[in-house]
């Protein structure tokens, strides 16, 4: 049995009383803070006491059954999107029902759920996992050792026999986590780790903090096992991978979304009704005339129309030859061949025919009181 416990480095000030937790900054282009003031912008909560108003948007978690299907169902049911996890995300414990087991399967869950380390909130103390994450890194040797542990246990060494021993310690008391500088290399580079957590839930979270820190590979996070009071392993690794899943199942992660619609100012919404009337009805106000014919290829009737600048014609357009039809960007437009390249919608024809700008034209049409195309 090798236990490895030397040089010892504090991990300062892993929890922080509530009150001295930065508030929100405004984000840019945001001159209105959201009043008062919150550090975080969505609180999640798991137990049935009341807790300190930490976000705007609190979000209880009701876990009925404390195993990841458990947890998850509790997402589900609670209508957490991922969405809400992109914001700043607390994750507060309240109440009797807090065991050490219950949070660190929940929060290895909702981990994987926010594809992030998250804070956590106990008592009106707040652990801030990217700080812990920043004192530990560098801890650990960064080139693979030359023995590499099959298998470390963490927490109370003694009562695993052969199995090789390494303490990552976190006082709570002295709101500080201590980690052995040669731990932290055997800890990071242990093929698998199980990890007997301290009896107190906040120096356990502490150490779960730690210990995800020293052994995430870039964005990859390797999880340790937890091995329960009564003996039973939880892989926390499967665990955080169900959050992970459930997070791809969730219809509101989807890139495809729609961009929300942009709200249209009353100027855009005049002209977007002036351009959908009835084209024929907007021909008729401009004193267009018209004629049915055949159709030269397929003999049905048609109607065509005379150009509004019989000028442009060698012989004054004596023989009306304009179509109204479809434009490929929705709606019915007017072309003249000679005249005109493309096909023109109501409020593009208005501007050609009578020489005006968009607002006139747009003007005109409302004063005809035209009916909207079908
Ligand atoms: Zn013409």
């Amino acid at each position: 049995m090798v236990v490895v416990r030397s040089q010892p480095a504090a991990v300062p000030a892993a929890w922080l009383p509530v009150g001295e937790l930065p508030v929100l900054a405004a984000g840019p282009g945001e001159t209105v803070q959201p009043v008062p003031q919150f550090p975080y912008h969505v609180q999640v909560v798991i137990g049935d006491d009341p807790v300190t108003r930490l976000a705007p948007r609190q979000i209880r978690l009701e876990v009925a059954e404390l195993t990841a299907d458990g947890v998850g169902q509790a997402v589900a049911a609670a209508d957490v999107s991922s969405a809400d996890m992109r914001s700043s995300v607390v994750v507060s414990f309240a109440g009797d029902r807090v065991s050490v087991e219950s949070v660190v399967v929940t929060y290895a869950y909702l981990l994987g759920f926010a594809r992030r380390r998250l804070d956590v909130h106990i008592a009106d103390r707040v652990c801030v996992a990217s700080r812990v994450g920043q004192w530990v890194h560098g801890l650990a040797c960064a080139v693979r050792p030359p023995v590499v542990q099959p298998l470390v246990t963490v927490g109370n060494a003694a009562e695993f026999g052969e199995i090789t021993a390494v303490h990552v310690d976190a006082v709570a008391d002295e709101n500080q986590a201590v980690v052995d500088a040669d731990a932290a290399t055997v800890v990071a580079w242990a093929r698998r780790l199980l990890w007997a957590a301290d009896r107190d839930v906040a120096v356990a979270l502490v150490q779960l903090c730690v210990l995800a820190a020293l052994r995430a590979r870039g964005a990859s996070e390797r999880l340790p096992a937890l091995l329960g009071a009564d003996g039973r392993v939880v892989d926390l690794a499967a665990v955080r991978r169900s959050g992970e899943l459930s997070r791809s199942a969730s219809r509101s992660d989807t890139r495809f979304a729609l961009a929300p619609v942009p709200s249209l100012s009353a100027r855009q919404q005049r002209l977007c009704a002036a351009a959908a009337v009835d084209i024929e009805q907007v021909l008729a106000a401009l004193g267009a005339r018209s004629a049915v014919v055949a159709d030269p290829a397929s003999g049905e009737q048609m109607r065509v129309w005379h150009c509004l600048h019989p000028q442009n014609h060698t012989n004054g357009d004596a023989t009306p030859s304009a179509r109204v039809g479809a434009i490929a960007s929705g709606g019915v437009g007017f072309r003249c061949l000679r005249c005109l390249s493309e096909r023109l919608d109501p409020l593009r024809l208005v501007m050609w025919s009578e020489g005006v700008t968009v607002d006139v034209a747009a003007d005109l049409i409302h004063q005809w009181n035209l009916a909207s195309a079908s």
